[in-house]
């Protein structure tokens, strides 16, 4: 039997992917889309979304667009089985986000943590919040529910989102009509250092705006660069000294990077991961050595991506194409969504034969 699950997810094109969105949300991407078992899957770039915290900024989102395709294509999303399109290019979205904004309260929308944070991130303050910045978790609401979405691959700081679109789908389900919309269920990384891995600098997530990331597209003097200057355990000064695991960056890469075949491959004097750890605990071990073998795997990992960009990299208008094709097919499935909530909503009046009949009647006898 053919699967209906209907996979949706994207990223802001405000600046290039790295390695957070990687094992956060794109490993597992296309980890689905090749093993087929879906009848749809959507990715798309929340070009409107980013919109809502850089207005007077247009141009970077504008550069990022592409960069964000070329990164898609890059780590192996497939335009012949994933549809990939561009927000703003889909008006319907923000039809659905302005009848659900009747469903959210204010006071709902200020107990979002990960809004919060960001909002602290980006330094407003007081009421100087943009109103769509603050709203953007209502119009994610219109972005997942529009496609019928029923799983959602992304890393942890989307949980509150989900919760939020789950509560907007059973309001309006309950008021228009059960089974209009689609509760969409999150899906995250089963991997604990995938959840919201921690920029380079050891202090937050690893983030776009934070300036603390690597790149999909770094180059490999770049990735290295990056590697050895990471943040670790700050009491391991001496190689003798014992180091800490915890909040140690470059354990918790190697967490969600490395493999036993990386082991035997690069470093055989240590079967697995948890050897290494014991090592680096009990002291005796410097921060260079486990940093160049991270450099390793991450280079073993990103080499492929970084030479499969440059191929894309020599036909830019067919990405835009790819793109283009991609937002007319994802506007068809919108578009029919609509349809259906417009009826829900009692506001298809032109298409309501039995309404305009009745009202026929009813005014003819007065
Ligand atoms: P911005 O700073 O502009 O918000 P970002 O780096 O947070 O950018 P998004 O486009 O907001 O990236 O996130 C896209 C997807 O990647 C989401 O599913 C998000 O959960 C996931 N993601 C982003 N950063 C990380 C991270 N450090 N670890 C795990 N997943 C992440
Ligand atoms: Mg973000």
């Amino acid at each position: 039997m053919a699967s209906d699950k209907i996979i949706l997810t994207g990223d802001r094109p405000t600046g290039r992917l790295h390695i957070g969105h990687y094992v956060g949300s794109l490993r597992r991407r296309v980890q689905i889309q090749d093993e087929g078992d879906y009848k749809r899957m959507y990715v798309f770039i929340a070009d409107a979304q980013a919109l809502t915290d850089n207005v007077d900024n247009p141009e970077k989102v504008r550069q990022n667009l592409i960069e964000v395709a070329l990164d898609y294509l890059s780590v192996g999303l497939d335009p012949e089985k994933t549809v990939i399109y561009v927000q703003s290019q889909i008006p319907e979205l923000c039809e659905l986000t302005f009848y659900f904004m009747n469903m959210v309260t204010v006071s709902r929308l200020q107990r979002n943590p990960t809004v919060k944070t960001e909002i602290q991130m980006r330094g407003f303050s007081g009421e100087s919040i943009p109103v769509g910045f603050f709203t953007y978790p209502i119009s994610q609401a219109a972005d997942i529910t529009a496609f019928d979405a029923t799983h959602v691959p992304v890393g942890e700081d989307q949980k509150p989102m989900l919760e939020q679109t789950c509560e907007i789908v059973r309001r309006f389900n309950n008021i228009y009509g059960e089974g209009t919309l689609t509760e969409p269920k999150i899906v995250l990384p089963d991997n604990a250092a995938c959840l919201r891995l921690p920029g380079t600098d050891g202090k937050a997530k690893m983030s776009k705006s934070l300036g603390n990331c690597i790149y999909l597209s770094d180059t490999a003097q770049e990735l290295k660069k990056k590697v050895m200057s990471m943040y670790t355990d700050p009491l391991h000064i001496h190689v003798e000294d014992p180091g800490h695991i915890e909040g140690n960056t470059v354990f918790t890469y190697l967490d969600a990077f490395s493999r036993p075949d990386h082991f035997a491959e690069y470093w055989p004097e240590y079967q697995n991961l948890d050897e290494l750890k014991e090592h680096y605990q009990r002291g005796g071990l410097g921060d260079m050595k486990v940093k160049k073998f991270l450099n390793k795997i991450l280079e073993e990992t990103l080499a492929p991506v970084r030479e499969r960009r440059k191929e894309y990299e020599q036909d830019i208008p067919a990405v835009y194409e790819m793109l283009r094709k991609g937002s007319e097919t994802a506007r068809e499935a919108a578009a029919a969504t609509l349809d259906r909530v417009r009826h829900a909503m009692k506001i298809d009046y032109f298409d309501d034969a039995q309404l305009i009949a009745e009202q026929a009647k009813a005014f003819s006898q007065k």
